[in-house]
């Protein structure tokens, strides 16, 4: 399947700042998760959402058009270890802002890592968008790191943590291109592109 063509659009720390969309998606998940390397396999663009994020931008909300139509929100990675508490606070307050107003919002991706399966925070913002009845899909990431003998293990348990069944969760590998075909069509359903 053709990458999804993706253009940066604009970054903002206030849902008021972002331009109407007529559907979006959004990406969440923890720091070092792989949402940046995600962002680019799924464009084919090694340098669209910068892996290991660009200074400064890194915590804000930064939107991404696709040419096909709709828009692409990649939120800041929550639980960043050397963040003092108020900022953490400030962060979360940015995202479940956004995520409670933001129009349009078909589907919301959470990341968590494959290798290592949900942490306390993925368990949490999983549980609040629960709360809040958001719709939103868990895709597994770091697919290649979990060896061929712990897979099935793995897969079992990282569903049990999320309070999934094994076939809810979509797994990808950003290195070896697995899942990521996969991951362009159901984006492409969820935006209403043909
Ligand atoms: P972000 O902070 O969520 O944007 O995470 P990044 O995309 O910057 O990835 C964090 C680290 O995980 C980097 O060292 C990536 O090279 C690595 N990584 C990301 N995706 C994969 C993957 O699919 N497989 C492997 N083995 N490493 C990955």
């Amino acid at each position: 399947m053709a990458p999804l063509r993706m253009k940066f659009v604009k970054s903002a720390t206030d849902v008021d700042q972002l331009p109407y969309s007529k559907a979006e998606i959004a990406i969440v998940g923890r720091s070092n998760v792989g949402k940046s390397s995600l962002i680019n396999a799924l464009s084919n663009h090694k340098k669209l959402a910068m892996v290991s994020g660009t200074p400064g931008r890194t915590r804000l909300l930064n939107l991404f058009e696709l040419l096909d139509g709709g828009t692409c929100m990649d939120l800041p990675g929550y639980g960043y270890a050397a963040t003092s508490k108020s900022m953490r606070a400030s962060w979360q307050k940015m995202i479940e802002q956004y995520l409670l107003e933001r129009d349009n919002l078909e589907m919301i991706i959470c990341l968590v890592d494959g290798a290592i399966g949900p942490t306390k925070l993925d368990v949490q913002m999983l549980d609040w968008l629960r709360a809040n009845d958001l719709p939103h899909s868990v895709v597994a990431t770091k697919r290649d790191k979990v060896k061929s003998s712990k897979w099935s293990r793995r897969r079992v348990d990282l569903a049990e943590g999320c309070q999934l069944e094994p076939n809810d969760i979509i797994w990808v590998s950003s290195s070896k291109g697995t899942g990521i075909d996969k991951m362009r069509s159901l984006i492409n359903v969820w935006l209403g592109n043909k």
